[in-house]
């Protein structure tokens, strides 16, 4: 049952989701199917988190809807249904183009493979090695090598290989080249499976057929409902306050960021000392800046691929990338066949961004640096699309701030914690009893595909816990 307020929600549940993130939504839709009662609070007007959109003169805009893992297609259909996974698809065409090379690829490990013996003239035995090694990384691998010694090991001195490997997962997931080899590897290879897929009919489609699902199996979900406090006592959950209506629970899955989550929504008293220490080592990850444009309804644009890495920065570095003005951006082209109940085309520029460059500009300062971005976008966009500035009427850019706004994550985080926030959100239900997390953590479990996957995670240990209450 779908509620504008908190006013619709009874006074106790089994479980109380806060946050409807994919790693909410999936734990709330998997602990409604093995018969618990659920309450789903969401503050925002809309469902999704990040997995977002917004309307704007007729357009309709995809926050997150750049590409996926083919895992994405086994994840739909094994924890949520048979028609979400038939709406999946892949993008064929993903272009690079940069001063040290331009190339199109369907990113997978067949055409990476080619791409780096005839064009980078790479020896075929040192790619296969490169592959096996990451495809063999799993979570328990030894977190001592950086991605930086990984290339370094398999493509020594080839900064343009780096880049070919780097430049699109640091857009995925936010990772640099300093962090845990693991957390490149693991992602890397999901995408070179298959290459990279999205969702026809948009992110609006997903969420309302997520919607329809969790309302066929039991959910009650509450929109507009921002929860204040995680109530604990004796070391043990009891319930959630959303303004000062309190309802209790069994137990709490927080989708909230996991920073929010111990500091602000359960609050700092309630954990041991031993796990308020781990939780000092957590940094969060960057976050994101975009700009949206609308192309006029009569007007077409010619298919020129569908995800583009695009950069005029001599070489790549992970600081170039993190400037808030870069040179280097994606470009998700959205055409007809993107939305085909729309027939409309949109542009999505994303930048990979820091919050703190943000976060104190004065109100002049701030929409001119937001203007100056759009600009820069444009003349980049111009190069593949001569004469786009005449086809557009409709420009708009978001920032860090923006998403710290909407999702309420500490500094506006797109891609929650470095590694260690893993261990933490993992850990969390041990320190209180009956508290759990679900959400982007540890770079490996964000994406579309790592918060839905980790949602089942999450959904089976609270499965596991009520039981054994
Ligand atoms: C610009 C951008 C582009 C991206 N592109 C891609 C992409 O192409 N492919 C991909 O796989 N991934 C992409 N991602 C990442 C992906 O969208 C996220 O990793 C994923 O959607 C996060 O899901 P989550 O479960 O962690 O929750 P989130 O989406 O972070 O949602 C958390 C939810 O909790 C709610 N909440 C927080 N606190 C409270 C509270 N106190 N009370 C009630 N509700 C609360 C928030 O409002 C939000 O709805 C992108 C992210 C960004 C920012």
């Amino acid at each position: 049952m779908l509620h504008k307020s908190i006013n619709g929600a009874k006074d106790r549940y089994n479980v109380v989701v806060i946050g409807s993130g994919l790693g909410g939504l999936t734990t709330a839709n998997r602990l409604a199917r093995s018969g618990h009662s659920v309450l789903l609070l969401e503050h925002h007007h809309q469902l999704g988190g990040l997995a977002t959109w917004f309307k704007r003169r007729g357009h309709i805009f995809d926050v997150s809807l750049h590409g996926f893992p083919h895992g994405m297609v086994k994840t739909c259909r094994k924890y949520w249904n048979r028609k979400i996974m038939e709406s999946i698809v892949q993008l064929k065409n993903i272009v690079f183009d940069n001063p040290q090379f331009s190339l199109t690829t369907t990113f997978d490990r067949k055409d990476f493979s080619s791409i780096l013996i005839n064009k980078f003239k790479i020896p075929p035995a040192a790619i296969d090695d490169f592959f096996t090694t990451v495809a063999a990384m799993n979570f328990y691998d030894d977190r001592s090598m950086s991605t930086r010694e990984l290339f370094e090991t398999f493509f020594p001195g080839r900064d343009d290989v780096h880049r070919l490997l780097m430049e699109p997962i640091t857009y995925a997931n936010g990772s640099t080249l300093d962090d845990p080899a693991i957390t490149y590897g693991i992602v890397f290879s999901n995408f070179m499976n298959k290459g990279v897929f999205t969702f026809r009919g948009g992110t609006d489609r997903l969420i309302g057929m997520m919607a329809e699902e969790l309302g066929k199996n039991g959910v009650t979900i509450c929109k507009n409902s921002r929860v204040d406090r995680i109530v604990v006592e004796k070391g043990k959950v009891r319930g959630v306050y959303c303004g000062d209506r309190f309802i209790a629970a069994d137990a709490v899955v927080s989708n909230s960021g996991i920073l929010n989550t111990v500091n602000d929504l359960a609050g700092r008293d309630a954990f041991p000392q031993e796990f308020l220490d781990r939780v000092k080592t957590v940094r969060v990850n960057t976050s994101s800046c975009q700009v949206y444009i609308g192309i006029k309804k009569e007007e077409k644009i010619d298919d020129i691929g569908d995800l583009l890495f695009v950069s005029s920065a001599e070489k790549f570095s992970s600081d170039e990338l993190l400037d808030m003005h870069t040179a280097s951006r994606t470009f998700s082209l959205y055409y007809p066949k993107t939305r085909p109940q729309h027939n409309r085309y949109t542009v999505v520029a994303s930048m990979n961004g820091r919050y703190d460059d943000w976060e104190n500009l004065s109100a002049a300062v701030y929409e001119a640096e937001k203007e100056a971005m759009i600009q820069r976008t444009l003349v980049d966009l111009d190069r593949y699309l001569p004469g786009v500035r005449e086809k557009i009427d409709w420009l708009e850019a978001a920032t860090p701030k923006t998403i710290q706004r909407y999702t309420l994550h500490t500094r506006g985080t797109s891609f929650g914690t470095k590694f260690e926030g893993l261990d933490i959100s993992r850990s969390i239900f041990k320190a209180v009893q009956g508290l759990f997390h679900v959400g982007s953590v540890g770079i490996i479990m964000s994406g579309w595909l790592g918060a839905i996957n980790y949602g089942v995670i999450v959904a089976n240990d609270v499965d596991g816990y009520i039981r054994g209450m």
